[in-house]
């Protein structure tokens, strides 16, 4: 058992001041001092990726190929693409000025940190998802505090001490515990928060935030669905759902939730998932290695009260559960209606798939509709009319056409949901976005103040003409610039030359 010791309620409004004083110092916004903090964190994942992966192990039973690409690999790439285009991205870009009386003037856009952040990482991917929003973070300058996921204790406790040695402790801190330790770090005030987990702590993060108005991005899940067409490939479909859906146990947060299914491809649709199912974890799932566990007795009965509340015919593969081990095995049920309150209701979150015949691609595309929009949506289907149609006609945060969650893996997407599924996005250019204020910046000279007093009260029309002319410079067309010529040459003779006039 990981003995994970939680931060004393008492010490948390002092820790979050004390990251506060280093922001205010300016300590974090040296960019020298961001790549070397960044360099660090690969030096961590590196050095310590047996520990790592031994704490995801006993966290979830997460084969080390499924750390490494899921955990480990991008969090180390993430960190040296930040390093290899931080000049880039925190250098200030200058605008292309829209009128005349600026065009002397330095108009730029300055990518200054926000501050004090907040990343609340969620047990699923315990490494991936406090560490992914956090490279971000210190990219961009800000100080961060990390609250790990007290479900995956194992790994909380090993982050907790590795982080401390190998990052500045001045700019980064970590609070650990449950609801308790979180609800006293959520009245702190923060620059931005940035929280993964399930929808219902995200509102009651964004109330906590909205009480500062402080900015926040929610990576919430919701019923990702799939979307299998008449065209589709049902064997590369097979396997690619099955993958999708076993890997970490189906505890992904754009796992597939449920499958629409065209009715007469549905008993072909189950034969491929057998043998896909067969092929990749034996016909006895609970001794493959490869296949994981839940995260918890909390989780498993939850998922295992599901399974029993099945119509015991509709479980086509699977439906075997072992508590001592947290076993779930991979459990197909169908065929199943949308409104099946049983599986239809919430995110499933585990090693159960529904699968709903659907008469044609329209009704698949009004139960999608008449849902919360996805996090994410697969459709598989080898005709490039009938995916465009679908995604016409739905919304989700991601999609991918003819795989599973490769859009997460792929780090030039920005990843995120959409109304229900959550708010704002990160990986890549997006994360270093997230956590930067743009700040718009003009430089002026103190010349030309004949000329611009013409915005100076007291008003008049051929102040009025005059500004005109400052701001949107001559109409294209030739007449009309030669008529404005006149106009201005008059009205600039009544301000600057008559001064009764004025
Ligand atoms: P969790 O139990 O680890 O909770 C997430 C965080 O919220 C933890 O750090 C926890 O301490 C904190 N928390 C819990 N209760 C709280 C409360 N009352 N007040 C304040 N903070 C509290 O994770 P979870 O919510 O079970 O995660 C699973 C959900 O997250 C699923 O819905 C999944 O789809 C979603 N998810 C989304 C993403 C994404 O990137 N969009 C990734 C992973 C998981």
């Amino acid at each position: 058992m990981s003995q994970l010791t939680y931060t004393p309620t008492s010490s948390i409004p002092s820790i979050v001041d004390d990251l506060r004083q280093t922001f205010r110092s300016g300590l974090t916004k040296n960019i020298a001092y961001r790549k070397e903090q960044l360099s660090n964190l690969v030096r961590l994942m590196k050095e310590n990726t047996d520990a790592l992966e031994k704490a995801i192990w006993d966290d979830l039973h997460k084969h080390e190929m499924e750390c490494s690409v899921g955990e480990i690999s991008p969090i180390i790439d993430e960190c040296e693409y930040m390093i290899k285009n931080l000049d880039r991205f925190s250098k200030a870009t200058p605008t292309t000025k829209r009128f005349l009386m600026n065009s002397g003037d330095k108009t730029i856009v300055r990518k200054e940190p926000k501050g004090v952040v907040l990343v609340i990482g969620a047990w699923n991917y315990p490494v991936n998802l406090l560490l992914m929003p956090a490279v971000g973070a210190i990219a961009a300058g800000n100080c961060v505090l990390f609250k790990p996921s007290e479900v995956s204790a194992h790994t909380a406790e090993l982050i907790s001490r590795l982080l401390p040695k190998y990052l500045d402790k001045r700019a980064y801190a970590v609070v650990n515990g449950g609801a308790d330790e979180t609800t006293v770090v959520l009245e702190q005030k923060f620059d931005h928060i940035f929280y993964t987990g399930n929808g219902y702590v995200g509102k009651i993060v964004m109330a906590a935030a909205a009480k500062h108005l402080t900015p926040v991005t929610l990576e919430l899940g919701g019923k990702s669905p799939v979307i299998i067409t008449p065209d589709a490939n049902l064997e590369v479909a097979a396997n690619r759902v099955i993958w999708g859906k076993c890997f970490n146990n189906g505890q992904t947060c754009v796992a597939p939730d449920y499958v629409l299914v065209p009715q007469d491809m549905f008993e072909p649709l189950i034969a491929a998932f057998r043998k896909s199912l067969v092929k990749f974890y034996t016909d006895t799932p609970q001794k493959s290695n490869s296949y994981g566990r839940i995260v918890s007795a909390r989780h498993f009965d939850r998922l295992k009260t599901l399974i029993d509340k099945c119509d015991p015919k509709t479980i086509l593969i699977g439906g075997e559960t072992d508590k001592d081990d947290l076993f779930i095995a991979p459990t197909i049920v169908g065929p199943l209606t949308t409104d099946d309150e049983v599986l239809m209701q919430q995110e499933i979150f585990g090693p159960i798939l529904p699968i709903i015949p659907v008469k044609d691609m329209n009704e698949a595309i009004e139960i999608v509709n008449s849902r919360d929009h996805p996090l994410a949506m697969y459709v598989f289907s080898e005709n490039s009319k009938t995916y465009n149609h679908i995604l016409d006609n739905t919304n989700s945060g991601g999609v991918v056409i003819n795989d599973i969650l490769m859009h997460l893996q792929e780090l030039s997407l920005p990843f995120g949901g959409v109304g229900g599924s959550g708010m704002g996005n990160y990986h890549g250019d997006r994360s270093f976005d997230t956590f930067t204020h743009e700040r718009s910046t003009m430089i002026r000279s103190t010349g030309m103040e004949t000329v611009l007093s013409a915005r100076y009260p007291p008003y008049t029309d051929d102040k009025n003409t005059l500004l005109s002319l400052l701001v949107y410079g001559f109409p294209s067309s030739a007449g009309a610039k030669v008529k404005t010529f006149f106009t201005v040459c008059s009205a600039a003779w009544n301000v600057f030359f008559k001064k009764s006039k004025l």
